[in-house]
Protein backbone atom coordinates (compact mmCIF):
# COMPACT_ATOMS: atom_id res chain seq x y z
CA UNK A 1 0.00 0.00 0.00
CA UNK A 2 1.00 3.61 -0.40
CA UNK A 3 2.39 5.09 2.16
CA UNK A 4 2.90 8.52 0.89
CA UNK A 5 1.10 10.56 -1.56
CA UNK A 6 2.28 13.57 -3.42
CA UNK A 7 0.29 15.90 -5.41
CA UNK A 8 2.47 17.36 -7.65
CA UNK A 9 2.84 21.10 -9.11
CA UNK A 10 -1.15 21.62 -8.57
CA UNK A 11 -2.64 24.24 -10.38
CA UNK A 12 -4.68 26.14 -7.80
CA UNK A 13 -4.80 25.21 -4.25
CA UNK A 14 -7.51 26.62 -1.66
CA UNK A 15 -6.28 25.78 1.72
CA UNK A 16 -9.43 27.13 3.08
CA UNK A 17 -12.01 30.01 2.60
CA UNK A 18 -10.10 32.98 2.51
CA UNK A 19 -6.77 32.08 2.93
CA UNK A 20 -4.67 32.70 0.02
CA UNK A 21 -4.14 31.00 -2.74
CA UNK A 22 -1.26 29.31 -4.12
CA UNK A 23 -0.11 27.75 -7.68
CA UNK A 24 2.23 25.26 -8.26
CA UNK A 25 2.84 23.90 -5.03
CA UNK A 26 2.92 20.16 -4.10
CA UNK A 27 1.46 18.65 -0.99
CA UNK A 28 2.28 15.50 0.34
CA UNK A 29 0.02 13.19 2.31
CA UNK A 30 1.01 10.39 4.95
CA UNK A 31 -1.18 7.75 4.03
CA UNK A 32 -0.79 5.94 7.63
CA UNK A 33 -1.47 8.98 9.42
CA UNK A 34 -3.77 10.27 7.50
CA UNK A 35 -2.34 13.61 7.49
CA UNK A 36 -1.12 16.57 5.24
CA UNK A 37 2.74 16.17 5.84
CA UNK A 38 3.78 19.50 4.13
CA UNK A 39 2.85 22.43 1.46
CA UNK A 40 5.68 23.64 -0.25
CA UNK A 41 7.14 24.24 -4.01
CA UNK A 42 9.33 21.55 -4.70
CA UNK A 43 9.13 19.05 -2.21
CA UNK A 44 11.35 15.94 -2.74
CA UNK A 45 9.29 12.89 -4.09
CA UNK A 46 11.02 10.19 -1.98
CA UNK A 47 9.47 7.00 -2.09
CA UNK A 48 5.72 8.95 -2.55
CA UNK A 49 3.21 7.69 -5.23
CA UNK A 50 2.96 10.77 -7.74
CA UNK A 51 -0.41 12.39 -8.97
CA UNK A 52 0.45 15.35 -11.42
CA UNK A 53 -1.79 17.92 -10.63
CA UNK A 54 -0.85 20.67 -13.18
CA UNK A 55 -3.71 21.12 -14.49
CA UNK A 56 -5.97 20.58 -11.06
CA UNK A 57 -7.74 22.67 -8.08
CA UNK A 58 -7.35 21.14 -4.51
CA UNK A 59 -9.63 22.05 -1.89
CA UNK A 60 -10.38 21.03 1.41
CA UNK A 61 -12.80 17.81 0.86
CA UNK A 62 -16.78 19.01 1.22
CA UNK A 63 -18.62 18.04 4.26
CA UNK A 64 -22.41 17.03 3.95
CA UNK A 65 -24.44 17.92 7.17
CA UNK A 66 -28.23 16.53 6.64
CA UNK A 67 -28.87 13.69 4.33
CA UNK A 68 -31.29 10.51 4.63
CA UNK A 69 -29.88 7.60 2.66
CA UNK A 70 -32.75 5.54 2.64
CA UNK A 71 -33.97 7.85 0.48
CA UNK A 72 -31.62 7.22 -2.70
CA UNK A 73 -34.13 4.40 -3.25
CA UNK A 74 -37.29 6.31 -3.73
CA UNK A 75 -35.77 9.59 -6.06
CA UNK A 76 -38.37 11.17 -7.90
CA UNK A 77 -41.51 9.43 -6.67
CA UNK A 78 -44.55 10.63 -8.71
CA UNK A 79 -47.17 11.22 -5.97
CA UNK A 80 -44.41 13.44 -4.34
CA UNK A 81 -42.97 15.89 -7.06
CA UNK A 82 -45.42 18.46 -6.33
CA UNK A 83 -46.77 18.51 -2.85
CA UNK A 84 -44.89 20.34 0.29
CA UNK A 85 -43.42 18.83 3.25
CA UNK A 86 -46.68 17.54 5.10
CA UNK A 87 -48.43 15.82 2.31
CA UNK A 88 -44.94 14.87 0.95
CA UNK A 89 -44.12 12.75 4.47
CA UNK A 90 -48.02 11.12 4.73
CA UNK A 91 -47.33 9.81 1.08
CA UNK A 92 -43.96 8.16 1.09
CA UNK A 93 -44.50 6.77 5.01
CA UNK A 94 -46.26 3.82 3.14
CA UNK A 95 -43.39 2.95 1.04
CA UNK A 96 -40.79 3.42 3.80
CA UNK A 97 -42.72 0.92 5.90
CA UNK A 98 -41.23 -1.98 3.43
CA UNK A 99 -37.34 -0.55 4.22
CA UNK A 100 -35.23 -3.34 5.07
CA UNK A 101 -31.43 -4.48 5.74
CA UNK A 102 -30.50 -4.68 2.01
CA UNK A 103 -32.26 -1.62 1.03
CA UNK A 104 -30.55 0.21 4.04
CA UNK A 105 -26.78 -1.13 3.29
CA UNK A 106 -27.44 -0.40 -1.04
CA UNK A 107 -28.60 3.07 -0.57
CA UNK A 108 -25.84 3.75 2.16
CA UNK A 109 -23.30 2.59 -0.55
CA UNK A 110 -24.95 4.47 -3.60
CA UNK A 111 -25.39 7.94 -1.39
CA UNK A 112 -21.80 7.88 -0.13
CA UNK A 113 -20.53 6.75 -3.57
CA UNK A 114 -22.36 9.73 -4.78
CA UNK A 115 -21.39 11.91 -2.36
CA UNK A 116 -17.34 11.44 -3.01
CA UNK A 117 -17.95 11.73 -6.67
CA UNK A 118 -18.59 15.02 -6.20
CA UNK A 119 -16.12 15.95 -3.56
CA UNK A 120 -17.95 15.18 -0.38
CA UNK A 121 -14.89 13.45 1.96
CA UNK A 122 -16.97 13.78 5.27
CA UNK A 123 -21.07 12.81 5.85
CA UNK A 124 -23.51 12.44 8.08
CA UNK A 125 -27.11 10.62 8.09
CA UNK A 126 -30.45 11.08 9.78
CA UNK A 127 -31.99 7.53 9.59
CA UNK A 128 -35.08 7.59 11.57
CA UNK A 129 -37.14 4.69 9.95
CA UNK A 130 -37.28 1.96 11.95
CA UNK A 131 -40.43 -0.90 10.58
CA UNK A 132 -40.72 -3.15 13.48
CA UNK A 133 -40.32 -6.54 11.12
CA UNK A 134 -36.46 -5.68 10.86
CA UNK A 135 -34.53 -6.58 13.76
CA UNK A 136 -31.20 -6.07 11.97
CA UNK A 137 -28.84 -3.02 13.56
CA UNK A 138 -29.66 -0.69 10.76
CA UNK A 139 -27.26 2.27 11.88
CA UNK A 140 -24.34 -0.58 12.38
CA UNK A 141 -25.24 -1.61 9.05
CA UNK A 142 -24.95 1.71 7.81
CA UNK A 143 -21.33 2.20 9.80
CA UNK A 144 -19.71 -0.68 8.34
CA UNK A 145 -21.20 0.39 4.35
CA UNK A 146 -19.48 3.71 4.99
CA UNK A 147 -15.98 2.39 6.25
CA UNK A 148 -16.70 -0.63 3.18
CA UNK A 149 -16.39 3.12 0.82
CA UNK A 150 -13.83 5.13 2.60
CA UNK A 151 -15.77 8.40 3.75
CA UNK A 152 -16.08 10.02 7.00
CA UNK A 153 -18.90 9.49 8.49
CA UNK A 154 -21.41 10.65 11.21
CA UNK A 155 -24.23 8.73 11.59
CA UNK A 156 -27.39 9.67 13.42
CA UNK A 157 -29.44 7.92 15.76
CA UNK A 158 -33.06 9.25 14.47
CA UNK A 159 -36.37 8.33 15.85
CA UNK A 160 -40.26 8.52 16.05
CA UNK A 161 -42.26 8.21 18.78
CA UNK A 162 -45.69 10.17 18.51
CA UNK A 163 -47.86 9.03 16.09
CA UNK A 164 -51.23 9.60 14.76
CA UNK A 165 -52.99 8.19 17.30
CA UNK A 166 -50.92 10.60 19.87
CA UNK A 167 -51.31 13.45 17.84
CA UNK A 168 -48.19 12.81 15.71
CA UNK A 169 -47.70 12.92 11.86
CA UNK A 170 -46.48 9.28 11.11
CA UNK A 171 -48.61 6.30 10.88
CA UNK A 172 -48.25 3.92 14.22
CA UNK A 173 -46.58 0.96 12.43
CA UNK A 174 -43.46 3.60 12.21
CA UNK A 175 -43.04 4.61 15.80
CA UNK A 176 -41.12 3.37 18.16
CA UNK A 177 -41.37 1.98 21.79
CA UNK A 178 -39.35 5.28 23.69
CA UNK A 179 -37.40 2.88 26.03
CA UNK A 180 -36.14 0.73 23.08
CA UNK A 181 -35.17 4.13 21.17
CA UNK A 182 -32.78 5.25 24.40
CA UNK A 183 -31.78 1.63 24.80
CA UNK A 184 -30.71 1.04 21.24
CA UNK A 185 -29.13 4.74 21.44
CA UNK A 186 -26.72 3.92 24.71
CA UNK A 187 -25.81 0.48 22.88
CA UNK A 188 -24.68 2.35 19.27
CA UNK A 189 -22.41 5.31 21.04
CA UNK A 190 -20.80 2.47 23.06
CA UNK A 191 -20.57 0.31 19.31
CA UNK A 192 -19.71 3.24 17.22
CA UNK A 193 -18.87 6.56 18.53
CA UNK A 194 -14.91 7.39 18.39
CA UNK A 195 -13.58 10.43 19.83
CA UNK A 196 -10.25 9.89 18.61
CA UNK A 197 -9.04 13.26 16.88
CA UNK A 198 -9.13 11.89 12.97
CA UNK A 199 -11.72 9.27 14.11
CA UNK A 200 -13.89 8.20 10.76
CA UNK A 201 -17.04 7.39 12.70
CA UNK A 202 -18.54 9.43 15.36
CA UNK A 203 -22.75 9.20 16.03
CA UNK A 204 -24.99 11.75 17.25
CA UNK A 205 -28.79 11.41 18.31
CA UNK A 206 -31.74 12.69 16.52
CA UNK A 207 -35.08 12.28 17.04
CA UNK A 208 -37.03 13.32 13.93
CA UNK A 209 -38.90 16.30 14.25
CA UNK A 210 -41.14 18.37 16.44
CA UNK A 211 -43.90 16.93 15.10
CA UNK A 212 -42.96 12.78 15.62
CA UNK A 213 -41.72 12.58 18.88
CA UNK A 214 -42.57 13.38 22.51
CA UNK A 215 -41.33 16.26 24.95
CA UNK A 216 -39.95 13.45 26.63
CA UNK A 217 -37.83 11.63 24.64
CA UNK A 218 -36.50 15.27 23.15
CA UNK A 219 -35.22 15.78 27.28
CA UNK A 220 -34.50 12.15 27.56
CA UNK A 221 -32.30 11.95 24.35
CA UNK A 222 -30.23 14.72 24.80
CA UNK A 223 -29.73 13.88 28.54
CA UNK A 224 -28.57 10.79 27.09
CA UNK A 225 -25.88 12.49 24.29
CA UNK A 226 -24.50 14.66 27.00
CA UNK A 227 -24.06 12.23 29.50
CA UNK A 228 -22.14 10.63 26.43
CA UNK A 229 -20.34 13.26 24.97
CA UNK A 230 -22.26 12.85 21.22
CA UNK A 231 -23.87 15.33 19.53
CA UNK A 232 -27.73 16.37 18.91
CA UNK A 233 -29.62 16.48 15.27
CA UNK A 234 -33.46 17.35 14.52
CA UNK A 235 -35.18 19.03 11.74
CA UNK A 236 -36.11 22.67 12.90
CA UNK A 237 -37.81 25.40 11.39
CA UNK A 238 -38.81 23.90 8.00
CA UNK A 239 -41.93 24.97 7.27
CA UNK A 240 -44.91 27.12 8.19
CA UNK A 241 -46.78 23.63 8.72
CA UNK A 242 -44.58 22.66 11.35
CA UNK A 243 -44.87 26.34 13.19
CA UNK A 244 -48.98 25.72 13.41
CA UNK A 245 -48.09 22.73 14.38
CA UNK A 246 -46.17 23.77 17.23
CA UNK A 247 -48.12 26.35 18.65
CA UNK A 248 -51.39 24.24 18.11
CA UNK A 249 -49.98 21.47 19.98
CA UNK A 250 -46.99 23.27 22.62
CA UNK A 251 -48.38 27.09 22.26
CA UNK A 252 -45.06 28.33 21.54
CA UNK A 253 -43.09 28.41 18.24
CA UNK A 254 -40.16 25.44 17.43
CA UNK A 255 -37.07 27.47 18.50
CA UNK A 256 -39.19 28.35 21.98
CA UNK A 257 -40.05 24.70 22.14
CA UNK A 258 -36.44 23.23 21.78
CA UNK A 259 -35.33 25.84 24.67
CA UNK A 260 -37.46 24.26 26.70
CA UNK A 261 -36.76 20.99 26.13
CA UNK A 262 -32.61 21.89 26.57
CA UNK A 263 -32.24 21.85 22.80
CA UNK A 264 -30.00 24.51 22.38
CA UNK A 265 -25.90 25.07 22.38
CA UNK A 266 -22.94 24.17 20.77
CA UNK A 267 -23.39 20.56 20.46
CA UNK A 268 -26.71 20.48 18.41
CA UNK A 269 -27.70 21.77 14.77
CA UNK A 270 -30.62 21.71 13.29
CA UNK A 271 -31.61 20.73 9.34
CA UNK A 272 -32.73 23.73 7.19
CA UNK A 273 -33.17 26.56 10.08
CA UNK A 274 -35.51 28.39 7.79
CA UNK A 275 -38.08 30.13 9.66
CA UNK A 276 -36.61 31.85 12.27
CA UNK A 277 -36.85 35.62 13.24
CA UNK A 278 -35.03 38.00 14.57
CA UNK A 279 -34.88 37.08 18.22
CA UNK A 280 -34.49 33.77 17.37
CA UNK A 281 -31.01 34.03 15.75
CA UNK A 282 -29.94 35.92 18.16
CA UNK A 283 -30.78 33.01 20.54
CA UNK A 284 -29.06 30.79 18.34
CA UNK A 285 -25.76 32.86 17.78
CA UNK A 286 -25.37 33.30 21.82
CA UNK A 287 -26.01 29.54 22.31
CA UNK A 288 -23.57 28.55 19.24
CA UNK A 289 -25.88 26.22 18.17
CA UNK A 290 -25.99 25.30 14.01
CA UNK A 291 -27.93 24.85 11.31
CA UNK A 292 -27.71 22.16 8.57
CA UNK A 293 -28.96 24.32 5.10
CA UNK A 294 -30.24 22.70 2.88
CA UNK A 295 -30.95 24.62 0.08
CA UNK A 296 -31.98 22.15 -2.60
CA UNK A 297 -34.36 20.39 -0.71
CA UNK A 298 -36.04 23.82 0.47
CA UNK A 299 -36.19 24.47 -2.85
CA UNK A 300 -37.73 21.61 -3.97
CA UNK A 301 -40.45 21.64 -1.47
CA UNK A 302 -41.24 25.04 -1.65
CA UNK A 303 -40.01 25.45 1.93
CA UNK A 304 -38.83 28.65 1.69
CA UNK A 305 -35.52 30.92 1.61
CA UNK A 306 -33.06 30.23 5.05
CA UNK A 307 -31.73 33.67 6.04
CA UNK A 308 -27.79 32.09 5.53
CA UNK A 309 -26.82 35.96 5.28
CA UNK A 310 -27.99 37.54 8.54
CA UNK A 311 -27.18 34.18 9.57
CA UNK A 312 -23.08 34.72 9.03
CA UNK A 313 -23.72 38.57 9.91
CA UNK A 314 -24.51 37.01 13.32
CA UNK A 315 -21.78 34.23 14.19
CA UNK A 316 -24.22 31.55 13.39
CA UNK A 317 -21.86 27.85 13.05
CA UNK A 318 -23.47 27.02 9.23
CA UNK A 319 -22.74 24.19 7.03
CA UNK A 320 -24.87 22.99 4.07
CA UNK A 321 -26.54 19.43 3.46
CA UNK A 322 -28.16 17.82 0.35
CA UNK A 323 -31.05 16.49 2.46
CA UNK A 324 -32.56 12.84 1.67
CA UNK A 325 -32.78 12.28 -1.71
CA UNK A 326 -36.88 11.97 -1.65
CA UNK A 327 -36.91 15.47 -1.79
CA UNK A 328 -33.27 16.95 -3.71
CA UNK A 329 -32.95 14.36 -5.49
CA UNK A 330 -29.23 13.60 -5.87
CA UNK A 331 -26.43 13.47 -3.36
CA UNK A 332 -24.64 16.05 -5.76
CA UNK A 333 -22.85 17.97 -2.88
CA UNK A 334 -20.78 20.38 -5.60
CA UNK A 335 -24.10 20.91 -6.32
CA UNK A 336 -25.53 22.01 -3.05
CA UNK A 337 -22.36 24.73 -2.99
CA UNK A 338 -24.26 26.16 -6.13
CA UNK A 339 -27.67 26.25 -5.32
CA UNK A 340 -26.48 27.86 -1.75
CA UNK A 341 -25.07 30.79 -3.78
CA UNK A 342 -27.62 31.06 -6.71
CA UNK A 343 -31.18 31.10 -4.13
CA UNK A 344 -29.83 33.50 -1.68
CA UNK A 345 -29.57 36.15 -4.21
CA UNK A 346 -32.92 35.08 -6.27
CA UNK A 347 -34.31 37.05 -2.60
CA UNK A 348 -31.34 38.78 -1.19
CA UNK A 349 -29.24 40.43 -4.68
CA UNK A 350 -26.17 39.68 -5.98
CA UNK A 351 -23.50 40.52 -3.34
CA UNK A 352 -25.83 38.39 -1.01
CA UNK A 353 -22.93 35.71 -1.00
CA UNK A 354 -20.31 34.56 -2.64
CA UNK A 355 -17.88 31.83 -3.55
CA UNK A 356 -15.85 32.09 -1.04
CA UNK A 357 -18.66 32.24 1.97
CA UNK A 358 -20.56 29.01 0.31
CA UNK A 359 -17.18 27.27 0.20
CA UNK A 360 -16.50 28.36 4.05
CA UNK A 361 -20.08 26.78 4.83
CA UNK A 362 -19.25 23.39 2.43
CA UNK A 363 -15.91 22.59 4.32
CA UNK A 364 -15.18 23.67 7.44
CA UNK A 365 -18.59 25.07 8.87
CA UNK A 366 -20.09 21.53 8.30
CA UNK A 367 -16.82 19.94 10.16
CA UNK A 368 -17.80 21.91 13.32
CA UNK A 369 -21.13 21.52 13.16
CA UNK A 370 -20.42 17.48 13.39
CA UNK A 371 -17.94 18.01 15.91
CA UNK A 372 -14.31 17.80 13.42
CA UNK A 373 -11.48 19.85 14.51
CA UNK A 374 -9.18 18.09 12.45
CA UNK A 375 -10.68 18.49 9.12
CA UNK A 376 -12.34 20.93 6.80
CA UNK A 377 -8.67 22.89 5.65
CA UNK A 378 -5.51 21.93 4.12
CA UNK A 379 -3.41 22.18 6.68
CA UNK A 380 0.21 20.73 7.93
CA UNK A 381 -1.03 18.15 10.51
CA UNK A 382 -4.61 18.22 9.62
CA UNK A 383 -6.93 15.05 8.09
CA UNK A 384 -5.88 14.37 4.48
CA UNK A 385 -9.21 15.01 3.09
CA UNK A 386 -9.32 16.50 -0.34
CA UNK A 387 -11.14 16.77 -3.42
CA UNK A 388 -9.37 17.13 -6.56
CA UNK A 389 -10.94 18.91 -9.80
CA UNK A 390 -9.73 18.37 -13.69
CA UNK A 391 -9.91 22.21 -15.09
CA UNK A 392 -8.93 21.34 -18.45
CA UNK A 393 -12.36 20.25 -19.21
CA UNK A 394 -15.31 21.69 -21.58
CA UNK A 395 -17.28 23.24 -19.40
CA UNK A 396 -14.89 25.34 -17.35
CA UNK A 397 -13.33 27.05 -20.37
CA UNK A 398 -13.52 30.79 -20.01
CA UNK A 399 -13.63 30.38 -16.28
CA UNK A 400 -10.37 30.08 -14.85
CA UNK A 401 -9.59 33.32 -13.74
CA UNK A 402 -10.67 32.35 -10.87
CA UNK A 403 -10.83 28.69 -10.67
CA UNK A 404 -12.63 28.31 -7.02
CA UNK A 405 -15.23 30.01 -7.80
CA UNK A 406 -15.37 27.89 -11.72
CA UNK A 407 -16.04 25.06 -9.74
CA UNK A 408 -19.32 26.51 -8.09
CA UNK A 409 -20.70 29.42 -10.93
CA UNK A 410 -19.67 27.35 -13.76
CA UNK A 411 -19.53 23.06 -14.92
CA UNK A 412 -21.71 21.16 -16.24
CA UNK A 413 -21.09 18.10 -14.45
CA UNK A 414 -19.93 18.00 -10.50
CA UNK A 415 -18.14 14.75 -10.66
CA UNK A 416 -14.21 15.01 -9.21
CA UNK A 417 -11.30 13.88 -10.53
CA UNK A 418 -10.56 12.42 -7.07
CA UNK A 419 -11.13 12.85 -4.05
CA UNK A 420 -8.63 11.46 -0.65
CA UNK A 421 -10.45 10.56 2.85
CA UNK A 422 -8.31 10.26 5.60
CA UNK A 423 -5.15 9.15 2.83
CA UNK A 424 -6.59 6.85 0.50
CA UNK A 425 -7.30 8.09 -2.71
CA UNK A 426 -10.78 7.49 -4.11
CA UNK A 427 -10.23 8.10 -8.57
CA UNK A 428 -13.66 8.82 -9.90
CA UNK A 429 -12.85 9.35 -13.77
ZN1 LIG B 1 -34.23 16.01 6.38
Amino acid sequence: MTKRLLLRDIYHLVSGANAPRQRGVDLIIDCDKGVIADIGESLPRGDAEVIDCSTKLVIPGLVNTHHHMYQTLQRNIPVVQNVELFDWLKKLYPIWSHLDAETVITSTLLACAELLKTGCTTTTDHHYVFPRSVSENLIALQASSAKKIGIRFAPTRGSMSRGEEDGGLPPQSLVQDEDTILAQSEALIAKLHDESPLSMCRLALAPCSPFSVSAELMQKTADLARAHGVRLHTHLAETLDEEHYCQEQHGCRPLALMESWGWLGSDVWYAHGIHFNDEELDLLARTQTGVAHCPTSNMRLGSGIARIPEMIDAGIGLGLGVDGSASNDSSDMLGELRNCLLLQRVQKGADAINAEQVLELGTRGGAQLLGWSEIGTLERGKGADLAIFEMARLDYAGALSDPLAAIIFSGSSHLVDTTIVNGPRHPHR
